[in-house]
């Protein structure tokens, strides 16, 4: 077997396949060629000559920059192979967000897989994550890479929120939510939970909630949550409401003008009881779109791959976990990616 190192290496623009010349979510820069594994931002990144991902990332990506996103862009279905420069390269879902993917990469009998972010949660917004057979070398996020991450149960978090609107009908519900992903996934868990009502959102979340509707996934009725000050009192409709924005917007003016607001934030990082304290969250909501611990080890074993990469995160505690398991494990300190800004 050849050595991993040859097929992908760590460099400071992220992820380098010399033979097959990509790179996996270059962070650093324009690159000639860039496979995506999914929308967030700091993935993916504007600018370069060619990017491979999957439909749903590119129009992610041209919702967030506009069309002209890359000099090319090349469509890969879940499954479909393409071959670039005698490398094969094909996508496994991640089940972290709409479109999102593991890149699997394959020379010359070697295998290796790149999940980007993912989890192994039901998430009725994107497809579940797929464990790939046969992974030579599986490089890991790690973004709660520590064992006393452990999230718990999401419909249990969406029922504290409904029991909190029930129990104060006077207050507006303010939910701190990513654009990307977590705020379709908590209007979606609102939904299945039994609350059909209007949902009102900043005008930050609506393009992406459009492009999920478009991808089939019904969200319920929504209403972009705009305060007309000529009119008196208008904000006094949102007594009793849920309003769901980016989490920065509710310290700005925006945020402000709801009568008697309670804010909540739907983050893995809720579960850190200090942020949420210091963030003057009123009710966390501890909802990830990030593998947790036990969803970390638990995808090791099953995957059982003969070499763990570890990137982006808490790299140190896994490899020590694996080298405990008698595992393989290196990590690769790859930089660029913002672990607090799109969980
Ligand atoms: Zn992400
Ligand atoms: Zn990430």
């Amino acid at each position: 077997m050849i050595r991993p190192d040859l097929l992908l290496k760590p460099t400071p623009k992220g992820l380098y396949c010399p033979p097959g010349d990509f790179y996996i979510d270059p962070v650093r820069g324009a690159v000639d060629r860039a496979v995506v594994t999914h929308g967030h931002a700091d993935h993916a990144r504007a600018g370069h000559a060619h990017v491979l991902a999957t439909p749903e990332t590119l129009a992610i990506m041209a919702s967030r920059y506009g069309e002209g996103f890359a000099g090319a862009t090349q469509p890969l279905e879940y499954g479909e192979t393409v071959e670039i420069n005698g490398v094969t390269v094909w996508l496994s879902p991640a089940g972290h967000v709409l479109g999102s993917a593991q890149v699997v990469v394959e020379w010359k009998g070697l295998r290796m897989v790149c999940t980007g972010d993912y989890k192994r949660r039901r998430d009725p917004t994107c497809r579940a994550f797929e464990p790939v057979p046969g992974t030579h070398v599986f490089i890991s996020e790690a973004t709660f890479g520590l064992p006393v991450f452990r999230h718990p149960d999401s419909d249990r978090e969406i029922a504290k929120l409904l029991a909190s609107v029930r129990a104060s009908p006077d207050r507006t519900h303010l939910v701190g939510v990513y654009a990307l992903g977590k705020a379709q996934r908590v209007i979606k868990l609102l939904r299945e939970a039994g609350y059909h009502e209007t949902l009102y959102i900043h005008g930050a979340l609506e393009k992406l909630c459009r492009l999920y509707e478009e991808h089939g996934i019904d969200l319920g009725p929504l209403e972009t949550a705009t305060l007309d000050t000529s009119e008196r009192g208008a904000q006094e409709r949102f007594r009793g409401q849920i309003v769901l924005g980016p989490p920065a917007s509710f310290h700005d003016r925006w945020g402000r003008r709801f009568p008697d607001p309670l804010p909540c934030f739907a983050s893995g990082w809720m579960g850190v009881r200090q942020r949420a304290k210091q963030s003057g969250v009123e009710l966390p909501l501890i909802i990830s779109d990030h593998a947790d611990w036990d969803e970390l080890t638990d995808t090791v074993r099953e995957v059982d791959p003969e070499e763990l990469w570890i990137t982006h995160g808490r790299e140190d505690a896994l490899v020590r976990w694996a080298e405990l398991e008698g595992r393989k494990a290196r990590p690769l300190r790859l930089v660029g990616y913002e672990e607090d800004a799109f969980e």
